[in-house]
């Protein structure tokens, strides 16, 4: 018994309307329809596991074939399938509030993802590939019978008896002339690739041949034959979904390579895992990236229930570990909303916070455990670090205590280690400290060493966040202010009074000077001693400015 119907949206025909706006990212058909048949698959995994479902479950399974020649592309499950009547409840009744809303709203939409998800079109997106659909169902429920209902892409839609012998559905597309492309092995490959990869029920595309071991010849050695084998597609249990307490390091670096392939290590990883107040999990990596600015961003996947949604996290995640790789998996996240949208999300505030929590525990953990290995980290690491020290309030409340300090002599000291070791000298009469810096250690070579001499310290500022990264800390650190180690502020260091070089009792201080008046027997001038250190004048011989103008003796001017 054949029944005819009309899809229940009011409005003509939308499907022309899906097709012409949602031409440009039409590929994610293919997601929508595997992620259905994925869905469908856990779902009588569940019941079984309740007990409502007591059937075999077999092995649970899709498959995703084409045939050039019929141009149809099928997609089959084992899953829970339909009835006739969940039909014309879950694929008739389209899951949007109306078409006047979505007949609005597709005009803002820029791309189909935006569409598909915000009006729940995830079956219908196949109408942008094909002309036709058609659906082939058997429902688990005891005494179900098989279902069919065809489409041919207008609100007309016919529903029948179908031909299923086995629980699951099959979805044929019909090709449409202008989506030809993908009647093609290698162009599906490369979109299930992309969206279908980490999902949790192997997917079938075909076969690959394989050669396999049979028997031995008469010299007894082993003959071989060859053997045709699923082309299982994805992997349905990374990493991210396992515990951390499961995975050696090799794991994760194994990982980090099929992610991405041409990389170098990654210096170490984060593995996430929270499941209240909101649903997260994913490892985290930091790469390789020295002080070169052009590294790559937006190397973080997002993934929602192991189904490949983007690569663009911003807002998601915070700017500064926007050059962080690995993936981040959350059902909370809400997915194909606009921008504005998603930052005023609570959700996805509380996610960028927890990153950037966990980020910092781990920097802080590291620096503890391994003081060495962070600093040979630190050329890596360091940029993120004063990135997020500058621009994040929150993480820098725990990177002060982990941002290092480099000096001209490859010294690394904590904010606090730095203070210390210089405070006794470089503060000046009113309390205030002076830090040094140079950007340039070759150029500025002589005012480094001129200043290394007065017993400053210098510090080394040369990565492209350290413009940023001075000026904070001049905000945050207190009394303290950054000098560029240049020709006038070499020159005006004063080497302090106190400094620790004098050696000469305060008697013996007496006798030298008075030798040194008792020589030169003019009262207009001072004889003052210095340090004894071999770098410094022992002795400078001044006369008071006011007499030097007064009498105008030049010669015997300044040091000697
Ligand atoms: P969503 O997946 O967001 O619910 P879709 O438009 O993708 O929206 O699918 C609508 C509904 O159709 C699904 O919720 C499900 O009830 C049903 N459905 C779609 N594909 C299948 C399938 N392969 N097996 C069983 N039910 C399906
Ligand atoms: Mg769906």
């Amino acid at each position: 018994m054949q029944e005819k119907g009309t899809i229940s949206i009011h409005t003509e025909n939308i499907f022309p309307i899906i097709k012409k706006f949602l031409y440009s990212d039409n590929e994610i058909f293919l997601r929508e329809l595997v992620s259905n048949a994925v869905d469908a698959t856990q779902k009588i995994k569940r019941l079984a596991s309740l007990g409502q479902y007591k059937g075999e479950l077999g092995d649970l399974r899709v498959e995703v074939a084409f045939d050039k020649e019929k141009k149809t592309i099928t997609i089959s499950d084992n899953g829970i399938g339909m009835t006739a009547d969940e039909i014309k409840k879950y694929i008739n009744q389209i899951a949007f509030s109306g078409a006047t809303e979505f007949m609005e709203k597709f005009k803002e939409a820029k791309d189909a993802n935006e569409i598909i998800g915000r009006f729940g079109l995830g079956f219908y997106s196949a109408f942008m590939v094909a002309d036709k659909v058609e659906i082939q169902t058997l429902s688990y429920q005891e005494g179900a019978e098989p279902a069919y209902w065809v489409c041919d892409g207008s609100t007309e839609f016919e529903i029948g008896e179908g031909e299923l012998e086995e629980r699951g559905t099959e979805i044929t597309l019909h090709i449409n002339s202008e989506s030809e492309e993908f009647l093609d092995k290698y162009k599906l490959q490369s979109i299930l690739d992309k969206y279908c990869k980490f999902l949790p029920v192997p997917i079938k595309f075909g076969t690959n041949e394989q050669e396999e071991e049979d028997g031995v010849d008469e010299e007894g050695k082993p003959k071989y034959k060859t053997v045709e084998v699923d082309n299982i597609i994805n992997e349905t249990n990374p990493i991210w979904t396992k515990q951390p307490n499961e995975l050696k390091d090799e794991d994760y670096l194994s990982f980090y390579k099929e992610l991405y392939p041409y990389s170098e290590d990654p210096l170490f990883w984060i593995h996430l895992n929270v499941d209240y107040p909101f649903n997260l999990t994913g490892v985290l990596y930091f790469p390789k990236v020295k002080n070169d600015f052009d590294f790559q961003r937006n190397k973080i996947k997002l993934f929602s229930r192991q189904v490949f949604i983007t690569d663009e996290v911003k807002d998601i995640v915070p700017e500064f570990l926007m050059l962080l790789h690995g993936v981040i998996d959350s059902p909370d996240i809400p997915l194909n909303v606009s921008r504005s949208f998603l930052q005023a999300d609570s959700n996805v505030k509380k996610i960028n916070s927890y990153i950037t929590k966990k980020v910092a525990d781990k920097l802080a953990e590291i620096f503890k455990a391994d003081r060495k290995g962070y600093e040979e980290k630190w050329a890596d690491i360091g940029l993120f670090v004063k990135y997020g020290f500058v621009s994040e309030e929150k993480f820098y409340d725990k990177a002060k205590d982990f941002v290092l300090l480099t000096n001209t002599n490859n010294e690394n000291f904590t904010l606090n280690e730095y203070k210390e070791k210089v405070e006794p000298l470089q503060t000046d009469k009113d309390g205030q400290l002076i830090y040094l810096y140079t950007n340039d250690a070759t150029k500025q070579h002589s005012f480094i060493e001129s200043a290394n001499n007065k017993g400053y310290d210098v510090l080394l500022m040369n990565s492209p966040i350290d413009n940023h990264f001075i000026g904070h800390l001049e905000q945050k650190l207190e009394k303290t202010s950054l000098k560029r180690v240049d020709a006038d502020v070499a020159d005006k260091l004063i080497k302090k009074d106190d400094a620790p070089e004098h050696v000469l009792t305060e008697e013996q201080s007496t006798k030298v000077k008075e030798i040194f008046n008792k020589a030169i027997s003019k009262p207009a001038y001072r004889v003052e001693l210095e340090s004894l250190s071999p770098e410094e004048l022992p002795v400078t011989v001044t006369q008071d400015e006011f007499m030097r103008r007064m009498k105008d003796m030049a010669a015997m001017g300044g040091g000697m």
